[in-house]
């Protein structure tokens, strides 16, 4: 299959990113604006002081987009259309708060028939790796998920299905109604702006936090969650960037869900070990093993996006973690000084 590829739109139409006040909606409104877009639209439901990241000359507006009224405000006039917004955060969040995680579907639900209504020209959403069937996730040394691994269903319970039943929105507006839509498989995305601490954070974020803690308490231990041998790719958000662009702009991809991750798998105790190689220090581990850890392996099997778009997420976790490392160290030493951090915003 070869790729079409449509430029981006013109750098004065309207650009709506929601989850704009978040890690990966607030990385993509600076991505934009420094390709040289000029009217972009970024959407939280979080107070505008709360945001991770404040781009100057974009348009803030802090809305909930559980409202139908609000994603008809939110989406007057754009042109292309960026869902991030979803109430999620690591493990130990989406088992603990299903309810939560669910009734993210009133977001792309609402959005995507106002986006419809408004003549949006293209809608993006973004899914996760955890819309696979997790019987196809019980061991550490799985296969890599394939985009047909979602089907038949056993999603993550809340969060995965969530997920899944928003891409058939995605799909039925597309099939049904002609609208072109895009959807992305996220598997694990990290780096700086994320959230670090509070309970949402994810495992590289809080495997640099721990370390970093470790070391500036002396305690020389981490605790881990699990056995430790739980497996998972992360993506760098600047690979996760690029792909959304990528995969926004590719006709061949009009409501196919794609995988956007890397598939280099590594394990929760590699995980520490690259950690503790970039912090200089070697800790003594310890297990909770009661703790959440979801499923044994999961991996993204990257032969649909190379073949489609001749593209895939390439740079390693050694390097996106060593820059992730330094910005949450930096976060570390301004939280103790009594300045502004991401963590208290979480
Ligand atoms: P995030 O929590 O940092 O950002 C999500 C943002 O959405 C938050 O700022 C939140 O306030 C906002 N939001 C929640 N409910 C809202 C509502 N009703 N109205 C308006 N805004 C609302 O998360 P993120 O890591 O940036 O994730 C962005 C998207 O990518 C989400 O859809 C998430 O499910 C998906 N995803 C992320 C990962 C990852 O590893 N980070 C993996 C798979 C999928």
């Amino acid at each position: 299959m070869s790729a079409t590829y449509s430029t981006s739109c013109k750098k004065d139409d309207l650009i709506l990113v929601t989850g704009a006040g978040g890690f990966i909606g607030g990385a993509l409104v600076r991505y934009f604006k420094d390709k040289g877009f000029t009217r972009i639209r970024a959407v939280d439901k979080k107070p505008l002081p709360e945001w991770y990241q404040e781009v100057e000359g974009v348009e803030a507006l802090c809305m909930d987009l559980t409202s139908e009224a609000n994603c008809i405000r939110a989406v007057e006039g754009a042109h292309e259309v960026y869902n991030l917004a979803a109430d999620m955060g690591g493990m130990g969040f989406i088992e603990r708060f299903r309810i939560m995680c669910l009734r993210s579907i009133l977001i792309n639900t609402n959005l995507i028939e106002a986006a419809y209504r408004a003549g949006v020209q293209r809608y993006f959403f973004s899914s996760s790796a955890c819309a696979y069937n997790v019987k196809l996730q019980e061991d550490a040394n799985c296969r890599a998920l394939k985009e047909t691994d979602a089907y038949p269903a056993y999603a993550e319970r809340g969060y995965g299905w969530e997920k899944l039943v928003s891409e058939m929105f995605c799909q039925e507006y597309t099939a049904e109604r002609g609208m072109k839509t895009a959807i992305a498989r996220f598997h694990n995305v990290y780096g700086p702006w994320g959230t670090w601490d509070g309970g949402r954070e994810k495992a590289p974020a809080a495997m640099c936090r721990k370390v970093i803690d470790a070391k500036e308490k002396g305690t020389g231990s981490i605790e881990i969650w699990g056995d430790g041998t739980q497996a998972r790719s992360f993506m760098y958000i600047d690979d996760c960037l690029q792909g959304i662009d990528k995969i926004m702009h590719c006709d061949v991809l009009n409501a196919t869900p794609i995988n956007l991750g890397t598939s280099e798998m590594i394990s929760i105790n590699e995980l520490v070990s690259v950690t503790e190689k970039i912090g200089g220090i070697t800790l003594k581990r310890t297990y909770d093993l009661d703790a959440p850890k979801g499923v044994a392996g999961r991996n993204s099997d990257n032969t649909m996006i190379k073949e489609i778009l001749g593209w895939e997420p390439s740079i390693t976790i050694a390097d996106g973690l060593k820059k992730t490392y330094q910005w949450i160290e930096q976060q570390y030493q301004d939280r103790k000084s009594g300045k502004r951090t991401v963590k208290d915003l979480a």
